[in-house]
C-alpha cells in the first residue's frame, strides 16, 4: 500500500479545492469535515504524505496528536460540549476513505447522537461559521 498524492487531502492542503481551515503551522493542518457527523467536527492532517497511521513517520505523529489535542480543547469551549471523540481509522478495511493521515474531532454534547461516518455534505455557510467559532477558540 503506498501513498497517493491524489488524494482529496492532499489537494486541500496544495490549495487545489477549497475548506474551511480553521488551523495551521509548519507540519499541520486543521480543516472542517465537508459532511460532518456532529457539528464542529473537523480534520487534523500532517502537511508530509502518509497513508494513514501505519505508515507515518512517528516525528509526524508527535506534531499530529499535538495539535489534535490543541483542536480537541477547542471544540470543547466552542461547542460547550461535554466530551471530544477522536477517531483514526486505518484501510479501508476499517473504515478508511481518504488515504491521507487524519485524526477527526467530534465535539459531542451528553446523550447526543452521532450521524454516520461519511454521510450528508454539509452547509458551507454553517462550516464557516463553526470554523469561524472553533478559530476564536483556540
Ligand atoms: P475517513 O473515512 O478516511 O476516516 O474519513 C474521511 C473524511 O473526510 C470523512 O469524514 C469525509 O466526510 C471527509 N471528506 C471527504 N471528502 C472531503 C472533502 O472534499 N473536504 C473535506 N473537508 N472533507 C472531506
Amino acid at each position: 500500500m503506498t501513498y497517493d498524492a491524489n488524494n482529496i487531502f492532499a489537494k486541500i492542503l496544495r490549495g487545489e479545492i477549497p475548506s474551511h481551515k480553521i488551523y495551521e503551522d509548519e507540519h499541520t493542518l486543521a480543516f472542517m469535515d465537508v459532511m460532518p457527523q456532529v457539528d464542529g467536527h473537523c480534520l487534523v492532517v500532517p502537511k508530509s504524505g502518509s497513508r494513514n497511521l501505519l505508515d507515518a513517520d512517528p516525528e509526524v505523529l508527535a506534531h499530529v496528536i499535538a495539535v489534535t489535542q490543541k483542536m480537541a480543547r477547542a471544540a470543547l469551549k466552542a461547542f460547550n460540549a461535554d466530551g471530544v471523540q477522536i477517531r483514526q481509522y486505518n484501510e479501508t478495511a476499517a473504515g478508511q476513505t481518504v488515504f491521507h493521515l487524519h485524526f477527526h474531532i467530534l465535539p459531542v454534547l451528553e446523550g447526543q447522537i452521532i450521524k454516520p461516518h461519511s454521510g450528508k455534505m454539509a452547509d458551507h455557510i454553517a462550516l464557516a461559521k463553526q470554523a469561524e467559532a472553533l478559530r476564536a477558540a483556540l
